[in-house]
């Protein structure tokens, strides 16, 4: 989608820019090689396909700094990029700077008597976890990305995961930030302790940002226990209807719950095949649901007895912490990467109001098989948050007329067009759609004050981009 020529030698960077970054940050992390900054120009999906014109890698926030100042001042755009793997086109360049942050990540000392840390915007997931483990915390937020997903990236899409159910988004982790705004400047929310209100909230106002406000350089996190206790049950209820029933329930029964997710039959066998995994049931069921408790106190039993007698459910695996536990949480967390073995989807993450769940999905299967003969359709997320993700494989990447559909279905049934993804290029010309006008103009007006050569992050959850099946960008990469 959104293919830009790959630029010719005069549009090449501009030698004057590559040097006066490579004065800044070294001239080995100024890349310019076409086979070197090829990973940074594709998305995780390989959907979103762009040209950078070169990629640029600041060690410090004072570095990130000189680099905007740099860049505003030849002019073009800036795209801040940390570990790629995000699913809406955010981070992928059209013509632009890249700016990538992996070289932001530090990992400050463990605070264990207020549960935080203070990190680097480009720390990995997975190494702020390894590095609170041994204080038995960890992150309350976790995704399947964990390996290559950096914090900022989490922290700029408002990630939410497998555990929102008990912890909320990224937003909910934040304590402190620091960024470097547009014209260089850096800002800081740091305060001195967690009674601190009053005043805009810099955490907020830059989560789920997408890079259009500032580039986040550092964050404080706010931790979570380590439960030393994990059960974990693979169910099959006979339809989604029964599934979404069961939520309360579970809610009231389980007072530890860490997870509730979902996975509907294309995506419990596409699993199986991708990892040469035994399919988890003798018959195949409608809708699969791992449900997940955690606490300082074994937890298997107390989980088996709120599944007993949830009416739709015809069977279930259970295990505690350990391999077993691993191999279940394959079945979803897995899915992703099976999809994308198989080939290119369109990937919508939507939010739909519990209630209207059954339905949508429903209404999803003759809408997809309208968008063409190969149209398969793969649906999973985190059900307890009313979070799913369509997936559409074997339909032209370049077409967004299965998105179109998809994403006037999630309106139609209440529903919101971004739930944990961000926005991106992939539906920012759908914003106007979902947002009131009223929000829409405060969005622009933040904007406007914080970036007003719009220099971060260009096109992306802009919604004056242009409508319907006209968004190919234009030089500028709007
Ligand atoms: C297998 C798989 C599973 C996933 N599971 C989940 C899930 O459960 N929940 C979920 O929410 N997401 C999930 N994702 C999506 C993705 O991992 C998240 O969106 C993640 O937050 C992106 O982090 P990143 O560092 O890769 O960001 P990138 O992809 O590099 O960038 C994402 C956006 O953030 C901006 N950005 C990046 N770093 C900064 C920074 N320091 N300052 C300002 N802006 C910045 C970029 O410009 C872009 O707009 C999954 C992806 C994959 C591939």
């Amino acid at each position: 989608v959104n293919p830009s020529p790959v630029p010719d030698a005069a549009e090449r960077p501009s030698s004057e820019l590559a040097a006066d970054l490579a004065a800044i940050v070294g001239p080995d992390h100024v890349l310019t090689e076409p086979s070197v900054i090829a990973g940074y120009e594709t998305d995780w999906t390989g959907r979103f396909q762009g040209t950078a014109l070169l990629v640029v890698r600041p060690r410090s926030a004072e570095e990130v700094g000189a680099v905007l100042r740099a860049c505003g001042a030849r002019g073009g755009g800036v795209v801040p990029q940390g570990g790629n793997t995000g699913l809406v086109g955010g981070a992928t360049p059209y013509g632009h700077v890249v700016l990538s942050t992996t070289r932001l990540d530090e990992l400050g000392p463990v605070d264990e008597v207020v549960a935080e840390v203070e990190v680097g915007a480009g720390a990995t997931l997975e190494a702020v976890q390894a590095h609170v483990a041994p204080n038995a915390l960890t992150t309350g937020v976790d995704i399947a990305a964990r390996g290559s997903a950096t914090i900022g990236g989490m922290v700029a899409t408002d990630a939410g995961g497998t555990r929102t159910v008990r912890h909320g988004t990224m937003r909910s982790q934040l304590v402190g930030i620091e960024a470097v705004l547009a014209d260089g400047r850096l800002v800081r929310h740091d305060p001195r302790a967690d009674a601190d209100a009053g005043g805009v909230h810099l955490p907020s106002l830059l989560a789920g940002s997408e890079g259009t406000l500032g580039i986040v350089t550092r964050v404080r996190l706010r931790l979570v226990p380590r439960w030393r206790f994990r059960a974990v049950a693979l169910v099959a209820f006979e339809d989604l209807a029964s599934a979404c029933a069961a939520i309360p329930r579970l809610r009231r029964s389980l007072p530890d719950l860490e997870a509730i997710e979902f996975v509907d039959q294309a995506g419990l066998a596409l699993v199986s095949a991708h990892a040469g995994m035994a399919a988890p049931f003798r018959a195949a069921p409608a809708a699969s649901v791992l449900v997940e408790t955690a606490a300082d106190r074994p937890v298997l039993d107390e989980l088996v007895a709120a599944l007993d007698g949830l009416p739709g459910l015809h069977d279930a695996v259970a295990a505690d912490d350990g391999p077993d536990r691993t191999r279940l949480w394959s079945y979803r967390e897995r899915v992703t990467e099976a999809i994308a073995a198989v080939g290119v989807p369109h990937k919508l993450d939507v939010g739909l109001p519990p209630a209207t769940i059954p339905a949508f999905v429903a209404a999803l299967g003759p809408a997809v098989v309208a968008a063409g003969p190969e149209a398969r359709l793969v649906v999973f997320g985190h059900l307890a948050a009313g979070n799913l993700h369509v997936n559409v494989l074997g339909v032209d990447p370049a077409s967004e007329q299965v998105d179109d559909v998809i994403l006037q279905l999630v309106l139609a049934h209440g529903g919101s067009i971004g739930a944990e993804h961000g926005i991106g290029r992939a539906k920012a010309r759908w914003l106007s759609r979902a947002r009131s006008p009223g929000e829409l103009a405060v969005q622009v007006a933040i904007k406007r004050a914080l970036d007003p050569g719009g220099l971060l992050n260009p096109g992306v959850l802009d919604p004056g981009v242009a409508p319907a099946h006209d968004h190919r960008p234009g030089p500028d990469g709007r």
